[in-house]
């Protein structure tokens, strides 16, 4: 309860200047939220209770699913496996205890997202950690380095994952790590494609190393280790890692090798597509890739992304909870302003970035360049309005507005 004429038993602050923001009144004495807050994160680990994962609470793969279904167009499969390797992971967390009395050691059980860019890989990792109330980093592999070059060191990683928990250690070491364009840290000269002038084996053999399980010190402040300065210890032992990459010239490599028969069985795959090729990924192909088996060993669950096809592109436009006619039309109505697109539109929409190649990416630069205008005047118009879309509207990039005041 707040109280207005004390001051905080510990720090001396009073409410009634202001200088604490909440005091609570015991028996005899007070304290302050900042007190509060500081004793708080003295307390042991296992003593604070975590806001971001309540594991008593950790949803069923198929509840899992569901959730991603809402925001997440198409990726049947990915969908489904990653929610069942999401599931065990927090599992594997929450009977912990239980495991070691049974002298059982589950195994992380880390992900690689194979498929092309702009189908939903990021957005797979983030609407996880969402629903799961784990924090979760992005970050890009091509600018990590090995310690000591020009570059991001691989720590600053578990550095913004801290920052995602609000600087809650125990919150960080249960988050998720998104690592994207994984594929392009390849080993030198594996894969035609591979155009980086330096050897990734380096940045691999870095990340290796907090992937596994490791506790590894953080400079708070990001930025080069140096001597005497103090340093935060993130365990990543249960940090789960989640790699994505597009992979391009793999699936080449699947079909060599299921053509020659050489590694693992030999069978008659049946597949001619890219896509399919992909579906019989194995090991060995990653390796060849460019991984170093180490790495590839520690992403024991491999998912595969599928180009998403025109009509996948309207849904993606119009029927996910955050969809982007859902955002547009949101945000046109704080202006007073209906928006009303026609389907005919939206195909279109959906044809151009087909024929550009842009994925899912594509629909917002287009959406983007059609509204701009209309948005620049739109607030300057008195009273309500409604902004009209058409497939013209998509060509000329203009759409029409009608004051509706004058039409009624
Ligand atoms: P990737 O990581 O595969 O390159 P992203 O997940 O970053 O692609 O996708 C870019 C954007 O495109 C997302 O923010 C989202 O708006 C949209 N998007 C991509 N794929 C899908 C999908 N399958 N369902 C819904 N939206 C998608």
């Amino acid at each position: 309860m707040a109280h207005t004429k004390a001051s905080c038993s510990f720090c001396a602050k009073s409410a009634n200047e202001q200088q604490t923001e909440l005091l609570f009144q015991g028996n005899g004495v007070f304290i302050c939220n900042n007190c509060i807050q500081l004793f708080y994160q003295s307390l042991p680990k296992e003593q604070q209770s975590n806001e971001f994962l309540p594991l008593e609470k950790l949803p069923a793969p198929k509840a899992l699913k569901e959730y991603l279904d809402l925001y997440i167009i198409g990726q049947d499969e990915a969908k489904r496996a990653i929610s069942v390797a999401v599931y065990n992971h927090y599992k594997r967390i929450k009977y912990m205890e239980f495991m070691k009395q049974q002298k059982v050691d589950l195994e992380k059980s880390n992900i690689l997202l194979v498929g092309p860019s702009g189908t939903g890989k990021t957005l797979l990792a983030q609407t996880l950690a969402r629903r799961l109330k784990v924090p979760i980093a992005i970050v890009d592999a091509t600018t990590l380095t090995e310690a000591g070059y020009v570059g991001e060191d691989v720590e600053n990683i578990l550095l913004k994952l801290y920052q995602a928990a609000h600087q809650n250690i125990s919150a960080a070491e249960r988050g998720i790590i998104y690592i994207d364009e994984i594929d392009k840290i390849s080993r030198k000269g594996e894969n035609v494609s591979i155009t980086r002038d330096v050897s990734g084996e380096g940045v691999q053999q870095a990340l290796l190393k907090i992937i596994e399980g490791a506790t590894v010190d953080v400079p708070p402040q990001g930025g080069r280790k140096h001597p005497h300065q103090r340093l935060l210890q993130i365990n990543t032992r249960n940090i789960l890692f989640i790699c994505g990459g597009a992979f391009v010239g793999l699936d080449q490599i699947i079909r060599a090798r299921i053509q020659s028969g050489t590694i693992g069985f030999n069978f008659e795959s049946g597949a001619t597509s890219s896509e399919e090729f992909l579906s019989h990924i194995h090991p060995h192909d990653l390796i060849k890739f460019g991984l170093i088996p180490e790495f590839v060993g520690r992403l024991p669950v491999m998912v595969g992304l599928q180009t998403l096809s025109r009509d996948q592109l309207i849904a993606i436009a119009t029927q996910p909870r955050n969809a982007i006619v859902r955002q547009y039309r949101a945000m046109l109505s704080l202006d007073d302003t209906q928006l009303e697109i026609v389907p005919e539109a939206i195909e279109e929409i959906a044809d151009e970035v087909m024929r550009h190649n842009t994925g899912a990416r594509g629909l917002r630069a287009i959406f983007e360049k059609i509204m701009i205008n209309a948005m620049f005047t739109l607030p300057d118009y008195p009273g309500k309005k409604r902004l009209t879309i058409t497939k013209e509207s998509v060509h000329s990039k203009k759409p029409t507005i009608q004051l509706l005041q004058k039409i009624a």
